[in-house]
């Protein structure tokens, strides 16, 4: 084994850093049964929670572009207002909330006045203020399409969070409205935007792998039924399905985006889960992917197994792994060459900003200014939606299911 050619030294992932992926920050005892007992499902309506951490506010800086955000959850309140404060062009400017008093207070912290806060019912009033450019939902899934439909019905632009809907059919119903309202729809795949796993796609078209052959996905995480996050996650009506659509979901994406192709056919397994606190949703699941090129995909998620987020993907002149591949902070990326191997570091990077969530907010405004193609369209998370569809239907009927609909890429 030769000396590793950059000195860059490895990264520590905390099991903090792997516990906040995909928001499910907890370990939990999931063999209590009280708990067990006492789980019940969420209203399949609108709700509010109560604040749960303070936030510094954001400093003075000139950014043109308004963002009302929907859902003051544990997504939106640690991790999106925050990066505010990093953005260059993306300001905060409404905030649209079941729980007024909630609201309040995260208005506060961010310097916004009464008037810039909206409930979920009087939403639509965002038609009036012209200050608000686009609306950026971190609902629970099912609830994406209606508030997305309502956003452009406002005339306000749109990012969501994904997965972008529970059905093809309602992911459809929001690209139709977007085009309606000659709006923007954007989905919120932060990895789009994140150095590490943009570093990572451009070495692989670059040809430094040479021929991308097997691509391995696993993203799990322990599920915390005392998180009231958890319950809309294991509510089928809410989520539309398990792992796989919370957290499975980046593998899917990362598969097109690191192989620049999209599968043609692929096969599932799924075990029912014995813990009754996963309702109707799926715990564990894993896929197998086939591709015209002759590249395959495995993948897995789990929502009862240690944090993970990893991606390898082996050519036939490299292999490269990312782990963790789509933490919030903190990832890694190896080049694994005949007999050495690379360490990158987000420090390599000369992309001005490492924070992924800023970069992301500003990507809506910049495209549009610059009249350039938004990178992860709606039409990227339809696709993704079709392939989990695709998994479910071949793990219920233990047969390949095609999902040669007529292959492309954005590349
Ligand atoms: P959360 O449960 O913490 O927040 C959901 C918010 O929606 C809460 O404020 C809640 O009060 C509100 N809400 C309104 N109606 C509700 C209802 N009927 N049931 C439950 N909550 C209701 O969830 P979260 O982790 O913030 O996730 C929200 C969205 O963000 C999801 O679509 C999720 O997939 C996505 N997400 C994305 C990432 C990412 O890295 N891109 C990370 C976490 C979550």
């Amino acid at each position: 084994m030769t000396q590793k050619k950059h000195s860059a030294p490895k990264t520590h992932t905390s099991r903090r850093t792997l516990l906040s992926i995909g928001s499910l920050a907890a370990v939990g005892s999931l063999a209590n049964t009280a708990l067990a007992q006492s789980f019940t499902a969420p209203p399949n309506h609108l709700t509010g929670r109560p604040y749960p951490t303070p936030i510094r506010p954001l400093p003075e800086g000139k950014r043109t572009f308004g963002y009302a955000i929907v859902g003051l959850g544990k997504y939106a309140l640690n991790q999106i207002l925050p990066a505010f404060a990093e953005c260059q062009h993306a300001r905060l400017e409404a905030l649209v909330s079941g729980d007024r008093n909630k609201a309040l207070k995260v208005a506060q912290q961010y310097n916004l006045n009464e008037d810039s806060i909206y409930s979920y019912e009087n939403f639509d009033n965002i038609i009036h203020n012209p200050k608000i450019d686009a609306v950026y939902i971190i609902l629970p899934n099912a609830l994406h399409a209606d508030f997305t439909i309502r956003a452009f019905r406002a005339g306000k632009h749109v990012m969501c969070e994904k997965p972008m809907a529970t059905t093809i059919e309602d992911a459809q119903r929001m690209i139709d409205a977007g085009k309606r309202a000659n709006k923007q729809l954007m989905i919120g795949y932060r990895c789009h935007y994140d150095p590490l796993n943009r570093q990572a796609v451009s070495v692989i078209r670059n040809g430094r792998l040479g021929t991308p052959k097997i691509l391995t996905t696993d993203n799990t995480d322990i599920l915390d039924f005392q998180d009231p996050s958890a319950q809309w996650r294991v509510t089928k009506a809410l989520s539309g399905g398990g792992s796989l659509m919370d957290i499975g979901i980046y593998g899917i994406n990362a598969s097109r985006y690191l192989l620049n192709e999209d599968p043609i056919e692929v096969m599932a397994m799924t075990v029912p889960p014995k813990n009754p606190n996963f309702g109707d949703v799926e715990d564990r699941i894993t896929w197998l992917m086939r591709y015209r090129s002759g590249a395959m995909v495995h993948g897995s998620s789990s929502f009862s197994t240690a944090a993970t987020t990893r991606f390898g993907l082996q050519g036939d002149k490299a292999n490269l792994t990312m782990d963790p591949a789509t933490g919030y902070y903190g990832n890694r990326v190896e080049l694994h060459e005949t007999d050495e191997t690379e360490v990158w570091t987000p420090r390599m990077f000369t992309i001005p900003q490492l924070n992924q969530f800023s970069a992301q907010l500003d990507h809506l405004p910049e495209a549009i200014q610059k009249k350039a193609p938004i990178t992860s369209t709606g039409e990227e998370g339809l696709q993704d939606l079709k392939i989990i569809q695709a998994i479910y239907k071949a793990a219920e009927t233990q047969k390949p299911v095609s999902t040669d609909w007529g292959n492309w890429r954005l590349g």
